[in-house]
């Protein structure tokens, strides 16, 4: 199935084939902060539709994670690392997807503060 997304302003705007059933919920120090719902993607699955120069991206910790989000309304829509298996991956944040509804997710808490 295929989604739209975008952060707030529509400035970062992108389409995302995935069947959203499941969300995680982390607890680290930058996303109980965030509130964000994530789901993980391979990178081919989302269509970026947006010029990359009006993408800022935000590292911490191990640096691994390209946590993308938008010049003006400051939201993420989506997170960039690698797989264990060296494949690129996004982490889709849900929230910014206007057609998921969040009551059908089964959330997942990650421990992701003990990570
Ligand atoms: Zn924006």
């Amino acid at each position: 199935m295929l989604h739209t997304g975008s952060c707030h302003c529509g400035k970062i705007s992108f389409e995302v084939e995935g069947d959203f059933k499941d969300a995680i919920d982390c607890n680290c120090s930058y996303c109980r902060r965030r509130g964000s719902l994530l789901a993980f993607v391979a990178k081919d699955a989302l269509h970026l539709k947006t010029d990359p120069a009006d993408i800022e991206t935000y590292r911490f910790n191990t640096m691994k994670i390209a946590h993308n989000f938008c010049k003006v309304c400051g939201v993420e829509p989506y997170g960039e690392g690698t797989a264990p298996d060296g494949k690129p991956m996004v982490a889709v944040n849900l929230r910014c997807l206007p057609d998921v509804d969040f009551d059908k997710l089964t959330i997942n808490k990650w421990n992701g503060a003990e990570h």
